[in-house]
């Protein structure tokens, strides 16, 4: 788990609960540890700007083009996607994932929403999702799958095999799905 900023504690559980084995990374020396890396719900630009201070912007750019699997949800998703729009002004993210993301694509808070979602990938049920000033994934480039799309087609979660993304938040819900998932990903490498 990245620990800078967002909702580590929430993330850590479910992965905890999973079986895994939860390093929080707040140094590259801990980046060093993981099989896997996720990035958590929060404010993208603060945690773009604190992964700068404390020098971990270079070794988690570097982590994932060596291929280290990685999940973000939502201000995660946001870090993870090769283009932004609706950033701050000098907003940076690690990239890797060949799409574009508008950040706050939904409004301010008050625009958060739930709803179910049908998610091929995982079969039934469907998600019960949650988008808190969530993002959207507006170009979904090629060798990127979309798992999840909103009812008029919005793509709001994204795989490759080493990365997965989603607009929403189901470390928050009890939804494990996606993280066996990732889990399923990193064991896979
Ligand atoms: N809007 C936030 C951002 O830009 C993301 C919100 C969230 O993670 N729930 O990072």
């Amino acid at each position: 788990m990245l620990a800078l900023q967002g909702d580590v504690r929430e993330h850590a559980s479910v992965l905890r609960d999973l079986g895994a084995d939860v390093v929080l990374v707040r140094r590259p020396e801990e980046l060093d540890q993981v099989d896997g890396l996720v990035l958590p719900g929060g404010e993208s630009s603060v945690i773009d700007k604190l992964s700068r201070a404390f020098g971990m912007q270079r070794p988690i750019r570097g982590a994932i083009e060596s291929g280290l699997p990685v999940y973000g949800t939502c201000a995660g998703l946001i870090l993870l996607a090769d283009r932004i729009t609706d950033g701050i002004e000098g907003q940076q993210t690690f990239g890797g994932l060949d799409v574009t993301v508008q950040r706050n694509a939904f409004g301010s808070q008050v625009d958060s929403f739930e709803t179910d979602l049908h998610v091929p990938a995982l079969g039934a049920p469907p998600v019960h999702a949650i988008f808190i000033r969530a993002p959207l994934v507006r170009d979904v480039g090629e060798g990127v799958e979309a798992l999840a799309s909103l009812d008029d087609g919005r793509v709001v979660a994204v795989r490759t095999a080493r990365m997965l993304g989603t607009s929403f938040h189901p470390e928050v819900t009890g939804e494990r799905r996606f993280h066996e998932l990732f889990l399923d990903m990193v064991r896979a490498v």
